[in-house]
């Protein structure tokens, strides 16, 4: 039986192992910024957020399209002019040096950054020293993957044109952050974004999907959200399952008569949401559509499902 993700919260402090820092591996312990770091000051950075997934039977580590996030990452980097001297294969081939020195033998999540680490006040982007980190972390789930409460949300999603949503910039997560802490003040367990058109963009730091006469329906690439990998995944998942799907604007009230709603993200892995602004979502438990897709994912990312061996890097040889 595949399983979700195993291990600590994602609320734990990231103290000990190894990462890469200035070109090399060395103890994170080693690898700290000074006070004075423009990307501190300003969130003049950009990031990803990777799983590696521990196939015990194989004794096997496996990356979850590591490529694709550093190709994302890269563009994310293109947006805001930093250089790196590195091409995404390199970035793969890093990584899993990383997590092979870390000696993991877990689900870990992987977080490369890529910040402006100039030491100065003014606020640009052209003219500074760019800078990239790896680290890494024993993970679980990031959320409950089987039935999670939401609210629309009264912060808007950042527009294209305010924060470039389809990169993914460090100082950009206030806006998930305010969104997500209110939800939690009010009892909630996840918030759904609108963006400035009052159409639905993405959940906090998931992309969203629901499930309508046994479709599946995800919001353009145009809604301001980030252009998931997961969600990639799952279109081609349910081509594969004969899901039909619709990549089109959503309404919010369609939220209301959804079958189905589910996140897709690498952290929230396919986590089914049951309530809306306290209204049940179909009859308020785990959708069939969504229960099918999260068997089939979840073998996927553990390097089980043969079909899906190109989503998956093995780390030891
Ligand atoms: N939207 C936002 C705002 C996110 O932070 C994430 C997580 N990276 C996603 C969507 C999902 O993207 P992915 O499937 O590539 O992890």
């Amino acid at each position: 039986m595949a399983e979700t993700a195993k291990g600590p919260s994602p609320k734990q402090e990231i103290t000990s192992g190894y990462c890469f820092f200035k070109g090399e591996i060395m103890p994170l312990a080693d690898a700290n910024v000074n006070i004075t770091t423009h990307a501190l000051n300003y969130g003049t950075g950009c990031f990803e957020g990777i799983r590696a997934y521990w196939n015990g039977e194989q004794g096997q580590l496996y990356m979850l399209k590591a490529l694709e996030h550093y190709q994302r990452l890269l563009f994310s980097c293109r947006i805001l002019k930093i250089q790196l001297p590195y091409t995404a294969e390199e970035l793969v081939d890093w990584t899993a040096k990383v997590l092979a020195k870390n000696e993991y033998r877990e689900d870990v999540y992987i977080r490369p950054l890529a910040f402006k680490g100039s030491q100065v006040i003014k606020v640009t982007l052209a003219g500074l020293r760019d800078e990239l980190a790896i680290f890494t972390v024993p993970m679980g789930d990031y959320v409950s993957t089987s039935g999670l409460s939401a609210v629309v949300s009264n912060w808007q999603r950042i527009s294209d044109n305010m924060i470039p949503s389809r990169a993914k910039v460090s100082g950009a997560y206030i806006n998930p952050a305010l969104a997500t802490d209110a939800a939690v003040a009010d009892g909630y367990d996840e918030a759904i974004m609108l963006s400035s058109d009052g159409q639905v963009s993405e959940a906090s730091a998931a992309n969203l999907f629901i499930v309508r006469n046994g479709a599946l329906i995800t919001t353009p690439i145009t809604s301001d959200i980030l252009e998931g990998i997961t969600r990639r995944g799952i279109v081609q998942l349910a081509e594969h399952l004969q899901i039909p799907v619709e990549i089109r604007p959503i309404d919010r009230t369609e939220l209301y008569i959804a079958d189905e709603v589910f996140l897709a993200g690498t952290g929230a892995q396919i986590a089914s949401i049951t309530s809306i602004d306290r209204r049940p979502v179909g009859d308020g438990t785990l959708g069939a559509v969504t229960a099918k897709l999260q068997e089939v994912y979840y073998r996927a990312v553990r390097g089980m499902d043969d079909r899906y061996l190109d989503w998956v890097t093995p780390v030891y040889k």
